[in-house]
C-alpha cells in the first residue's frame, strides 16, 4: 500500500527532527525540505517550492520557527519582516497549499507557550505565535466539513539549540522554579503529541492549542 505523505518544516534539527523520526516510525513517507529547498523567510522560495510539489500531502506539520528577541519599541523592520515571513506568513501559505490536496487529513502548527502569554523582549515572537493560533482555529472551521483536523501544539521550554541560545544558565535555574515538573521538556514530548494529533487515533480534536509545558502556565 502507498504510504501517506507528511510534509514537515524545520526537520533538520530540534523538535522538527524528532517529529520527522516519529512520523517515519508511524509509517509515513516524510518530506522534510532543507532551507536551501524551502526558505520560509522568502516568499518566492515558498511559492516555488509549492508550485514544484507534485504529490498530495496527507499531513502538514509547520514546525520551523525563529525567535529574534527584542523590545517592540526597538524592533527593526527587517527583523519584523523576517519573523512574520518565517513564523506566520509561510505557514499560512503552506496551509493553503495543503488544503488544496485531495488527501489532506491533518495539519499541526507548532506555536509556543508565548502564544498565550508574553514576556519582555518576546512581543513579536508572541505576535507571530498567537497569529498561528488564529490561523489554526479559522482553518479548522474551514476544513472541518472535509473531515480535516487542524491543531496547534504549544511547547514550553524544550531542550534544543533555540533554548540554549536564548536562555542563560541562571535564567534556566529561575525557570525551573516556575515549571511544575522542574525540568525542561524533551523533543520527544512534543513529537509524541504531534504524531497523535495527526494520527487516525485522533478523530475529534480540532481547532485546539495543545499546551505541552510541564505545567509552566499552570
Ligand atoms: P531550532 O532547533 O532552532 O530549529 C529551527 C528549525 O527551523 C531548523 O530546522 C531550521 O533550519 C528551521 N528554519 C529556521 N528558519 C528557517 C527558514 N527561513 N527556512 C527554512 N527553515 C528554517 O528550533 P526548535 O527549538 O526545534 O523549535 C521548533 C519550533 O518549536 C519553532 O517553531 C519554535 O518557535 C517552537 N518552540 C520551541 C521551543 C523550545 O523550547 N525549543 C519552545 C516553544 C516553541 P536550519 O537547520 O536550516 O537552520
Amino acid at each position: 500500500m502507498q504510504k501517506e505523505i507528511a510534509l514537515v518544516t524545520g526537520g533538520s534539527r530540534g523538535i522538527g527532527r524528532r517529529i520527522v523520526e516519529e512520523l517515519e516510525q508511524e509509517g509515513y513517507e516524510v518530506v522534510a525540505p532543507t532551507r536551501e529547498e524551502l526558505d520560509l523567510s522568502n516568499r518566492e522560495s515558498v511559492e516555488n517550492y509549492i508550485n514544484s510539489f507534485r504529490v498530495d500531502v496527507s499531513i502538514l506539520v509547520n514546525n520551523a520557527g525563529i525567535n529574534i528577541l527584542g523590545s517592540v519599541e526597538e524592533y527593526s523592520q527587517n527583523d519584523l519582516t523576517l519573523m512574520m515571513e518565517t513564523n506566520l506568513l509561510s505557514t499560512f501559505r503552506l496551509c493553503q497549499f495543503a488544503a488544496s490536496s485531495d488527501r489532506i487529513r491533518a495539519i499541526c502548527n507548532i506555536a509556543s507557550v508565548w502564544s498565550v502569554r508574553s514576556y519582555t523582549g518576546r512581543g513579536v515572537y508572541s505576535m507571530t505565535k498567537s497569529g498561528l493560533i488564529g490561523l489554526t482555529k479559522g482553518l479548522a472551521n474551514d476544513l472541518g466539513p472535509r473531515g480535516v483536523l487542524v491543531n496547534a501544539v504549544s511547547p514550553g521550554f524544550i531542550e534544543t539549540e533555540m533554548t540554549s541560545a536564548n536562555i542563560s544558565a541562571k535564567r534556566r535555574e529561575e525557570l525551573y522554579q516556575d515549571i511544575s515538573l522542574k525540568s525542561f521538556g524533551s523533543t520527544e514530548s512534543i513529537a509524541n503529541v504531534v504524531a497523535f494529533l495527526c494520527s487516525k487515533k485522533n478523530s475529534y480534536i480540532t481547532g485546539q492549542n495543545i499546551i505541552v509545558d510541564g505545567g509552566f502556565l499552570s
